[in-house]
């Protein structure tokens, strides 16, 4: 067997690692970390180091790893038909069941699902299909797409662009010129004091307006937002905000896109996201949770309104001409079918909602008050925690003392994987749908335990 030392070595000569410091892990700054298997929401190293873990992986693995009816799904597919691809009309059991039981959970009028790999290529898709659907409407002009700052969609061209974070553009000669970006619904960071959530929805949506019309509506396609905004700090919406920018986008004739890819599948504690707000999408974006990450797969549900002009367009011009050759890929819907059968059996969206909570509770329990906490937030399976260097003022730290990296590193040293999330000082928590009372406690009393080590 190979030892952790070799493998370490292996690791920095050769694996470029996604999302990291290349510099310092070649000098064996950073560890190599070697995951050998995981159960539940406990993942364990080659050390035999058990952690709990409040992420999720990349709040993906919903259902908690270790899940043998997925696995077993998998290796029955794999066995019987590994692949065979999903163009002009060609299916499998597993990829046409998929696409019914993913409508049925879908909220009201939605009418197809394309399926891809991940999150990035199906938001790559999305854009596509609006520029497509603007195209067949005979107004070649309306194909801008207005996204949030610290909104995260992706790291490809157009995806990559659309994402709302520095690190994604710096460098990258991002983002492109079709993408806009408009202010982020998050209160804590609310440009004035005593502005009520209610006032601070009606100021993005004056700003939303002002945008659309400076840039004109006819030059703009669509918007896209996460119902809860997740890689940008875990940010649930201010009061009344999706309907209120819902009115705007329909005055104007811009379709509204939903990024579920974490909020689909039930991390809310409902099934989608835009059932939780209310919103009416033309197109939602799933992945991560669609198969708990058994295996990638991901899609876009696209809306009633949207699917009568592509059929038209087809009639028009021919044979859609974007496809990928794993769409549909059966070990993935196998994964899919399996991932959503437990979903249902063992009532995970419910307890989403319900754990969820308790966690909210006991992190606001644990370090409510505390000076240098200046917001405990979440919704459903999802929590975040924002530190400032003086929480009544919320005067930020000085980026340089990486707190919230200080914080994420103190708690995973005593066992719990929390995430520091890209910008600011925000440490946060997503974990499987599985997790206990207990495991929650666990959370709260250890985060507290590691923000009195670093504060
Ligand atoms: N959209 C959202 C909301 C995400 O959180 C992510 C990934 O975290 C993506 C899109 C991109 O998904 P992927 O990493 O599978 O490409």
């Amino acid at each position: 067997m190979l030892t952790n030392d070799q493998l370490a070595q292996w690791d920095r000569e050769n694996f470029f690692h996604p999302s990291t410091h290349l510099a310092q892990h070649a000098r064996g700054e950073t560890a190599t970390r070697v995951i050998r298997t995981a159960k539940g929401c406990h993942i364990e190293d080659r050390d035999g180091n058990k952690l709990l873990d409040a992420f999720a992986g990349l709040y993906c693995v919903n259902v908690g790893y270790g899940r043998q009816e997925i696995a077993e799904a998998i290796a029955d597919q794999a066995r019987e038909l590994a692949y065979y691809h999903a163009y002009v009309g060609h299916g499998t059991e597993a990829s046409i069941t998929l696409s019914k039981m993913i409508l049925d959970r879908a909220p009201a009028g939605m009418s197809k699902v394309y399926f891809g790999q991940s999150g990035s290529d199906a938001n790559e898709t999305n854009v596509k299909l609006v520029w497509y659907y603007n195209n067949i409407l005979g107004r070649p002009e309306k194909k801008r797409i207005i996204s949030r700052w610290r909104g995260y969609h992706g790291s490809g061209l157009v995806t990559g662009s659309l994402t709302g974070l520095e690190g994604f553009h710096k460098k990258f000669d991002l983002p492109l010129s079709q993408v806009i970006h408009t202010e982020a619904p998050y209160y804590h960071r609310r440009p004035e004091t005593d502005m009520t959530e209610a006032q601070f929805t009606a100021h993005l949506v004056a700003e939303l307006e002002a945008l659309i019309e400076r840039e004109g509506a006819d030059t703009i396609a669509a918007f896209i937002g996460e119902p809860v905004l997740g890689t940008g700090g875990i940010v649930p919406p201010p009061e009344g905000y999706w309907p209120a920018v819902q009115e705007v986008l329909d005055k104007h004739d811009i379709l509204l896109i939903a990024d579920e890819v974490v909020t689909g599948f039930g991390r809310l504690g409902t099934m989608f996201g835009s059932d939780h707000y209310g919103i009416k999408p033309d197109l939602i974006t799933i992945a991560k949770g669609l198969t708990s990450a058994y295996a990638p797969l991901s899609g876009s549900i696209v809306g009633d309104k949207m699917w009568k002009v592509l059929e038209q367009g087809t009639d028009e011009n021919g044979p859609i001409g974007h496809g990928w050759t794993y769409s549909a890929h059966p070990i993935g819907a196998a994964a899919g079918v399996a991932n959503l059968k437990l979903l249902d059996e063992l009532e995970l969206v419910q307890n989403a909602g319900e754990v969820g909570a308790y966690l909210n509770a006991a992190l606001r329990d644990a370090l409510g008050g505390h000076k240098n906490v200046s917001e405990i937030r979440g919704e459903g399976m999802l929590a975040a925690i924002e530190f400032d260097a003086d929480a009544e003022t919320r005067r930020p730290f000085d980026p340089d003392q990486k707190i919230g990296v200080q914080i994420t590193t103190a708690l995973a040293a005593d066992g719990v994987i929390g995430r520091a999330m890209p910008q600011g000082d925000i440490l946060g928590f997503a974990p499987p749908f599985c997790l206990s009372r207990a495991e929650a406690d666990e959370i709260a009393t250890k985060t507290k335990r590691a923000v009195e080590s670093v504060l």
